[in-house]
């Protein structure tokens, strides 16, 4: 479902992503772990074209994120076919990221509508179905400021299901919420892996990862210095920095 290869990106003379190849198979759960400043967020920006790339190839699903290639160079795709592979990829953000001053149900239909152009009626029933999914079934007219932070995140997980995505990235989604909340969560999140949604997680949840990751990915300095199944790389971590970056967060 994704297949990253060589990429790179630099901010001015900063490299940030040197050279990183990830892939990740319809149905299966990676979850990414660095320091701060690795280059985590960069990545899953670049995953959706948020930042374009400076070298390198992202394809979902078989079609490359953001260019088209034209005899054997990549020239980049018009804004509007830019959204369409967007609107395939669903990101959720460390904060959110609501409309605060649209309900539930409004921040859950905009993006139906505006993007897919499915009719209201039927963006309503979608939105319906995705809030039972995160358990929050009956506040559709509750506004984002009226809820608690771990209610807001699973509004914003039912708001990106909407759009039924190819793919869904997460950044982080737990680091913004007061230790009691985070469980409801990830909870959530368990419950689409098991569903079968291809996910990329960026998290310091390592408990998480460990029960739910197909694959954990170590990212340091813009690099993947490490990869592999939980239990290989969060209980036995072949290289010194994944060792010692473990030991800070455990
Ligand atoms: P992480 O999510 O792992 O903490 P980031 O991807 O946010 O790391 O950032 C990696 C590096 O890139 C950091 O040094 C950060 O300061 C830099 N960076 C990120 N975004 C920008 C930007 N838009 N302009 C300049 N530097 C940036
Ligand atoms: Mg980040």
């Amino acid at each position: 479902m994704l297949k990253i290869s060589g990429l790179h990106k630099s901010f001015g003379a900063t490299p940030v992503l040197r050279g990183v190849d990830l892939t990740v198979a319809r149905g299966q759960v990676t979850c990414v772990i660095g320091p701060s400043g690795s280059g985590k967020s960069t990545l899953l920006r670049c995953i959706n074209h948020l930042e374009k790339v400076d070298a390198g190839r992202v394809e979902v699903d078989g079609a490359l994120v953001g260019y088209r290639e034209v005899g054997g160079r990549l020239r980049e795709l018009p804004d509007r076919v830019v959204a369409r592979q967007r609107a395939g990829i669903g990101m959720v953000f460390q904060n959110f990221n609501l409309f605060g001053h649209l309900t539930v149900l409004e921040n859950l239909i905009e993006a139906p509508i505006g993007v897919l152009g499915v009719p209201r009626a039927q963006a309503r029933e979608r939105a319906r179905e995705q809030l039972r999914r995160v358990g929050l079934k009956g506040r559709e007219d509750a506004y984002p400021r009226q809820l608690s932070g771990g209610q807001q995140q699973r509004i914003a997980i039912a708001r990106a299901l909407t759009m039924e995505p190819k793919l869904l990235l997460f950044d982080e989604p737990t680091s913004a919420l007061d230790p009691e909340l985070v469980g409801e969560v990830l909870a959530v999140m368990r419950d689409l892996a098991q569903a079968g949604q291809t996910m990329v997680v960026v998290t310091h949840e390592i408990g998480f990862a460990r029960e739910v990751a197909d694959e954990v990915v170590f990212l340091d300095g813009g690099e993947v210095l490490e990869s592999g199944p939980p239990e290989e790389l969060l209980d036995n971590p072949r290289h010194p920095r994944t060792r010692e970056f473990l030991h800070r967060v455990l």
